[in-house]
């Protein structure tokens, strides 16, 4: 028989993918019962399907909160990714020499550079660093670049990770920390009463005085029954991987980057299709071109797997956090860029969700924004 103490926790966050897990994992500071209920793999699970960039340059632009919250992340990344290595061993591959983005006509780089512009005046006394390279010295950082690349921007805070491995290691951490994950646990109802929720699975009921629904895709209808109107529109996005090749790519770039075992991870393909997660060839075939423009040394390399996954977007594309006024102790949170935030979901929500006042860097990323509670 199970122990009722196996179905109550300090916390409960609905959600195992990367925004959840991270959440859950830096929660285990400020709580000690924290239960992670995650739904298993028939889900929508962006993390398994994503591109693996912690990306800064053209993050935010005319929103220049989310640029310092994003980069907030990405300066604790590296610390981030050191502390799951001392504590689980799981690398996750985590790279943070720059970046760049690559422009096809001097039209493009021309936008870029005016981009990188406003985000050097809205930094203020934080500065932000970047560089115009037109080919030739494009060509210094990576030789391989083709003759129809007209340029490139660069910041110096740019970087990746394996998404796959990140997601093992925060699990692992999670453990560790004495958190406790219940996988194949859909929570399908949450019933709010004498200020407990009841989370109901197909396993039984969970209880908590509070809940952080972080179900990614998943995440509107679950947080509307402690509240909260979560406006979202998914985005297919489709990824090509390449054989292994010798390393040739010293740095990412926004939409290629070669991983440590050398195969070449390519797309950004941003497609409007509701919950449609089937690849399309025309799409995949657009990708490889444009990749082999990019870099003609891939004319010859097998593509080796293609997939479509699902971003979680908001109608601004940027993260939403949110607290319930009508069911306190209720959050809901989705983001597109849950790897790139994974280090700062980790470290700097936890106090916020167990009742510390909200973090002054999110206080704009709330959904009032798009004028719903
Ligand atoms: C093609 C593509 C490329 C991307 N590239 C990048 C990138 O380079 N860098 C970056 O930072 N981000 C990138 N992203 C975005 C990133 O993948 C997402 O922001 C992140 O994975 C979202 O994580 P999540 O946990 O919110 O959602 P998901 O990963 O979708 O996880 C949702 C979880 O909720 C669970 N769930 C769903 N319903 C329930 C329920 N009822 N009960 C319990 N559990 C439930 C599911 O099982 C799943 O585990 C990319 C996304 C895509 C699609």
């Amino acid at each position: 028989m199970t122990d009722i103490r196996d179905r109550q926790a300090d916390i409960i966050v609905v959600g195992g993918g990367l925004v959840g897990s991270a959440i859950a994992y830096g929660l285990t500071r400020h709580a000690p019962r924290v239960m992670l209920l995650d739904e298993g793999d028939r889900a929508f699970r962006a993390t398994r399907g994503n591109f693996g960039l912690v990306w800064v340059q053209s993050k935010g632009d005319g929103a220049p909160h989310y640029t310092h919250w994003t980069r907030n992340s990405q300066e604790r990344w590296t610390d981030f990714a050191a502390e799951l290595k001392a504590r689980t061993g799981v690398d996750t591959h985590h790279e943070n020499d720059g970046g760049l983005t690559l422009c096809l006509s001097e039209a493009e780089f021309l936008d870029r550079r005016a981009l990188m512009e406003r985000h050097r005046r809205d930094a203020g006394n934080r500065g932000f660093e970047y560089k115009m390279l037109r080919l030739p010295e494009l060509r210094e950082l990576v030789p391989e670049a083709g003759d129809s690349v007209y340029g490139a921007s660069f910041t110096p805070y740019d970087g990746c990770a394996n998404p796959l491995f990140t997601l093992r290691a925060v699990h692992e951490g999670f453990d560790q920390l004495g958190g406790i994950y219940r996988p194949d646990h859909a929570v399908v109802a949450i019933e709010h009463k004498d200020g407990i929720f009841r989370l109901e699975t197909r396993h039984g009921t969970y209880e908590a005085p509070r809940v952080v629904i972080a179900a990614g895709n998943m995440t509107p209808g679950l947080a509307r029954q402690v509240g909260l109107e979560i406006p979202l529109n998914p985005q297919r996005g489709e990824i090509l991987v390449t054989e292994r090749i010798a390393p040739f790519m010293r740095l990412p770039t926004q939409n290629m980057r070669q991983t440590v075992e050398g195969s070449i991870i390519m797309g950004d393909s941003k497609e409007d299709v509701g919950f449609d997660t089937a690849t399309d060839t025309g799409v995949i075939s657009d990708i490889a071109a444009r990749a082999v423009t990019a870099f003609p040394i891939l004319r010859d390399v097998p593509v080796v797997r293609a997939w479509a996954a699902l971003r979680v977007l908001s109608p601004d594309g940027l993260p939403i956090y949110a607290e319930s006024q009508t069911c306190p102790g209720a959050f809901a949170t989705i983001c597109h860029s849950g790897v790139t935030l994974a280090a700062a979901h980790a470290n700097e929500l936890g106090g916020w969700l167990m009742g510390a006042d909200r973090p002054e860097a999110i206080a704009k990323l709330g959904p009032e924004r798009f004028h719903v509670s």
